[in-house]
């Protein structure tokens, strides 16, 4: 049964006619999301989960994500971040090899079908439901989510779901089920032999979960992960690492796809990280999806995994860093990292790549793409998308322009003058020539002794990322000093202490010894 959605007719009965009451459905979803007791109480069940199991929950929503507007196939996604889940969406277009792939790949807890409500004919649905339990061992659950739960709450169609939610049952406690249940079943394994064996064969599955380990918050997990990447590290250090970066629609995820296939199809393994940022409000977030890297995310030789930004102390760089140092390990000879341009994490990112490709589209200006000279200072080159069509000639025009504002950015070496590029990802126009200069890049500062140099450098900086992390990390653990910035926090809101004097109390008592203050 395929059923055509409009956003006033959503649910099609269980004979298959559209009912007046889906829209009535529909705004009682929109009416669950804004109440705040609701979210107030899931969102504590997730940051209790996040806080015991070292990552938020995590679930890839099967959607068909072309949707605009009023759609259950945007909304219930979006509920969820805000609830506090981190959320890949996949398309049902692709082929279920491939959203198997990326259930694995992403390491996520669940696998969601809008049943009732969406278009996806339930036999699709059982065919991904299995291919799902197979590839991740029946490790990730397969959930149905449902918009009208009435009349139609026994047909799931002989499909096995591990859950059932829906908004006509107490979403709470199907909820809190939910995340008793992602703990039961999903385990990581702290076996650091299992794991770097696992991780140097090159095992999907096992790469997966160590990026998982590394981005955990939890210290025992941390603990491991460092271990991990102490033997890893002398394995590493062939691949290109690269970053790309540049604003939302700038065509990063496109150009990815296009690169990353012509460098796959050459006999390239290439390695593909998105980092996403997460709300810092509710710290979920819906990922990039990797339906725009459709031919890459099916490709023997890729491996994609998007990576929330999340609320971690340390930060998303100093994860990607290793994450990246782990994919180089496990044998991916080109490392591309997808960052946002949007500032400072641009900077930080730098620091651990090889090459820093800013992309950039024609006459959006500067302010719309936040380019900030200190971005321009980091990139080895500056590419315009989209040059293409009736924005070809705007994009070389964009192209001299750069030219000349990067004229007066003093080079980072003497060797390289930073080029200032132009292609279509849509049509891969231009993106060998793009290679070629990275190749090119590689090749002069590997002669030049400069690559070695720059990577030498970079884990100083990676050096001292670490001990500020462990720095922040020790002084917001300490539980003896937290009753007094609560309130010097009040003291310094009210305006009857400095700033400056309160801080400089709180970097006093965080020199006591621990003992001292209990
Ligand atoms: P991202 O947010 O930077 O990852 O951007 P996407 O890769 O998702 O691209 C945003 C939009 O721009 C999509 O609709 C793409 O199809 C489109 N796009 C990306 N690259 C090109 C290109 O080279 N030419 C044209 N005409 N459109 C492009």
């Amino acid at each position: 049964m395929k059923q055509k959605n409009k956003s006033s007719q959503i649910f099609p009965n269980a004979d298959g006619s559209l009912p007046d009451g889906g829209r009535i459905a529909f705004d009682r979803f929109k009416q669950l999301m804004k109440d705040t007791a609701i979210s107030r109480s899931i969102k504590q069940r997730t940051d209790r989960f996040a806080l015991k199991t070292g990552r938020r929950p995590r679930i890839l929503f099967m959607g068909t994500i072309a949707k605009t507007g009023d759609h259950v196939d945007r909304l219930v996604p979006t509920a969820f971040s805000q609830w506090g889940f981190d959320v890949d969406i996949h398309s049902i277009d692709q082929p279920h090899a491939q959203t198997a792939r990326a259930a694995v790949e992403n390491d996520v807890h669940a696998v969601i079908y809008p049943f009732d409500c969406s278009e996806i004919a339930p036999a699709a649905i059982a065919r991904i439901v299995n291919t799902v339990a197979v590839a991740s061992g029946k490790e990730i659950l397969s959930v149905a989510w449902k918009h009208t739960a009435a009349g139609r709450e026994d047909s799931n169609q002989g499909i096995e779901f591990d859950e059932v939610l829906s908004i006509d049952r107490d979403i709470v406690s199907g909820l809190s089920r939910l995340l008793d249940a992602f703990q039961a079943r999903k385990q990581l394994d702290l076996d650091l032999k299992r794991c770097l064996e696992g991780v140097i064969a090159g095992n999907r599955t096992v790469i997966a979960k160590a990026i998982t380990l590394i981005e955990s918050d939890r210290p025992d997990h941390q603990q491991v992960a460092d271990q991990l990447i102490g033997y890893l590290l002398p394995l590493s250090g062939n691949a290109m690492r690269i970053a790309i970066s540049g604003v939302p629609g700038a065509g990063k995820s496109s150009f990815i796809e296009s690169l990353g296939m012509l460098l796959a199809t050459t006999g390239h393994r290439v390695a593909v990280l998105a980092v996403d940022p997460s709300s810092p409000k509710t710290q979920g977030s819906v990922l990039g999806d990797k339906t725009r890297m459709k031919q890459l995310s099916g490709h023997p030789s890729a491996f994609i995994r998007p990576t929330a930004s999340g609320g971690n102390l340390g930060g998303i760089a100093q994860k990607t860093r290793e994450s990246t140092l782990l994919l180089d390990a496990a044998g991916f000879d080109v490392v591309l990292v997808e960052t946002v341009g949007v500032g400072q994490s641009e900077i930080s990112v730098a620091s651990m790549v090889d090459f820093f490709l800013m992309l950039l589209i024609a006459g959006a200006g500067d302010e719309l793409q936040g380019i900030k000279r200190g971005i321009l200072e980091v990139s080895d080159a500056v590419v315009i998308n989209k040059a293409d069509g009736d924005n070809f000639q705007r994009a070389r025009e964009a192209q001299k322009a750069y030219e000349s504002a990067l004229s007066i950015v003093k080079p980072d070496s003497p060797l390289w003058k930073v080029p200032v590029l132009t292609c279509s990802s849509l049509s891969t126009r231009g993106v060998a020539g793009i290679w070629e200069i990275i190749s090119e890049f590689r090749s002069k500062m590997n002669a030049s002794g400069e690559l070695d140099k720059k990577r030498r450098r970079q884990s100083l900086d990676w050096m001292w990322a670490r001990v500020e992390e462990g720095l922040k990390k020790r002084f917001y653990q300490r539980t003896d000093i937290k009753p007094r910035i609560a309130e010097l926090t009040g003291a310094v809101r009210k305006g009857s202490i400095s700033p400056t004097e309160a801080a400089l109390e709180l970097l006093d008592l965080n020199h006591m010894p621990a003992r001292n203050r209990r």
